[in-house]
């Protein structure tokens, strides 16, 4: 698809439509109201290193149109059943060829209106083996929606349409406002809470949007960098641009932005990369200081340095998390804990709650064990039935704004959702479960999306613990939360009341006791 579309736009189409069945694997097709091709150059099309793109050696290296390497409708020929049809604007009719399994078919005149069409059925029908490298049917689309995002942020002109099925997930008229296009991808919430950027050196200049602090994600592929209008991936700028927000962000929540790079076609290698994805700058850390300053001004410029200063002040650690606000209203039952004991609790790097009893020194690792005591409440409710469940009914309904991407994976994970206690009608929440009373509903599900959405749904399934286990890491306190004395004295009785209280759901220890003799032993006072 994304070769497709990259054709579709350096044939300046101003619409594209793409229509998918089973997510691509049935059918992929994409119509474009492009330049198209002569009958000739449709004949040509499929054939192995055929292009239109390269006129000389100079445009070997720096290459301005989007594809060059002549090799995705020939790649495409090999392994699925291909239809191409074209009609440039000097012609009357189309020509349309169909390739199966790396030969021509059929071919013939077609009427159709000027662009370029292209149907790709039956992919790797005849590879069993590279069809079973496939990610499922849901993640795939989701991918998909995501290169066609990235290319409508990048274009806002064009005017695209992706349909599954019967249904059409995105349909962006075109725009002059690049704010507008974002909008249109990322909700109106969302885009906000954008600020402008625009800034150049001599050689490099740079424009898009920024985030204010606060619209930020625990993963990095809200980020959308372009470098000379090409989609690239690149960990360096990520860095460069997280840096410049500083100490406005916790250390595990990435900014979201879209960048537009220009840099001299000399400076960039884009060759690095099979799909170009990746490029090589001729000084990288020159092209990154500059991107971190550029950053760094627009924030300030907007103020955001003196928000990020108040903002610490009044010391965000635990309230902001779930956790901090469940515990902080809970009455804690101290006899309950070792007896009638008395403890000694102690938080040490905000990560271990150091307990000294009578006989033996704890340490307990905060988020293991917070982990563990949502896991296992989260299963109970999970084997509950649909009746019975602890739900918390909200004292408003809450309608979400989801983007396309987000509501492919609500209605992916809504059975899982659902079993839990959260009570959806379409994009309606009207209960959460019970255990999650305190929290914010829709930061609560929103961050569930987000993580979904990034590619957890790989190796879990709806029903399965690593699932439970996952929804349970993301509520539980994190490592660096700062505790009070009652809220470590309640994840510590919590903790003995669950089972399976030694590990967290992913394996790790909850806590390691230290008994008196060991430590007389290790003090070598035996
Ligand atoms: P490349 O894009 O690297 O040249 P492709 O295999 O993707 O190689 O496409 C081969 C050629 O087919 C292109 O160079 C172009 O001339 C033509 N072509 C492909 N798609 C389109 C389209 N949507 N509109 C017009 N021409 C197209
Ligand atoms: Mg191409």
């Amino acid at each position: 698809v994304k070769e497709l579309i990259e054709n579709a736009i350096d044939a300046s189409a101003t619409e594209i439509k793409i229509y998918l069945e089973d997510a691509g694997l049935k059918k992929i097709l994409i119509v474009d109201n492009g330049y198209g091709m002569s009958k000739e150059d449709v004949g040509e099309s499929w054939k192995p290193h055929t292009t239109s793109k390269i006129a000389d050696e100079h445009d070997l290296h720096s290459i301005k149109s989007l594809g060059f390497r002549g090799e995705a409708l020939s790649s495409l020929a090999a392994v699925s059943t291909l239809t191409i049809q074209s009609r440039p604007p000097e012609t009357r009719t189309g020509f349309s060829v169909t390739i199966k399994d790396g030969s021509l078919c059929q071919s013939s005149e077609v009427g159709m209106p000027m662009g370029t069409s292209i149907q790709v059925e039956q992919l790797f029908s005849r590879l069993p083996g590279r069809k079973k490298f496939l990610k499922p049917p849901q993640v795939e689309l989701r991918h998909t929606i995501d290169v066609v995002n990235h290319f409508a942020l990048s274009y806002p002109s064009i005017r695209f349409m992706l349909s599954h099925g019967k249904k059409t997930i995105l349909d962006y008229p075109p725009t002059d406002a690049r704010i507008d296009r974002i909008e249109h991808v990322m909700g109106p919430t969302a885009s906000s809470l954008f600020i402008p950027l625009s800034k150049s050196t001599s050689y490099i200049s740079a424009s898009g949007y920024i985030a204010k602090p606060q619209l930020n994600a625990t993963s990095q592929n809200k980020q959308y960098i372009f470098i000379n209008s090409r989609k690239v991936s690149d960990k360096r700028i990520a860095t460069a641009v997280k840096g410049a927000y500083g100490t406005m962000l916790e250390s595990t929540r990435y900014p979201l932005f879209i960048l537009f790079l220009s840099l001299p076609f000399e400076m960039v290698d884009v060759n690095v990369h099979p799909r170009k994805e990746q490029v090589d700058f001729l000084n990288s850390a020159f092209v990154c200081q500059a991107i971190k300053q550029f950053i760094a001004e627009t924030l300030a410029e907007n103020n955001l340095i003196f928000e990020n200063l108040s903002w610490k002040r009044t010391g965000v650690g635990l309230s902001n998390s779930y956790a901090g606000k469940v515990l902080k209203n809970t009455v804690l039952d101290t006899e309950s804990f070792s007896g009638n004991e008395k403890v000694t609790l102690l938080q040490f790097q905000k990560l271990y709650i150091i307990v000294s009893s009578k006989s033996e020194i704890f340490i307990v690792d905060q988020h293991a064990a917070h982990e563990r005591i949502l896991f296992e409440k989260l299963k109970k409710e999970f084997i509950k039935q649909k009746e019975k469940k602890a739900l918390f009914k909200l004292p408003k309904p809450i309608a979400l704004k989801l983007s396309a991407a987000e509501s492919v994976t609500l209605n992916e994970y809504l059975p899982l959702l659902q079993r839990i206690g959260f009570v959806l009608q379409s994009t309606i929440m009207t209960h959460v479960p019970l255990l999650f009373q305190d929290r914010d509903p829709r930061e609560l599900l929103m961050r569930y999306l987000e993580d979904l959405e990034q590619g957890h749904t790989n190796v879990v399934d709806n029903a399965s613990e690593e699932m439970l286990a996952f929804l349970a890491c993301r509520a539980a306190v994190k490592a660096g939360d700062e505790l009070a004395e009652y809220q470590m004295k309640k994840i510590l009785v919590d903790l003995e009341t669950v089972p399976n209280n030694a590990t967290c759901p992913h394996g790790r220890p909850t806590r390691i006791g230290i008994p008196i003799d060991q430590l007389n032993a290790l003090f070598k006072r035996t």
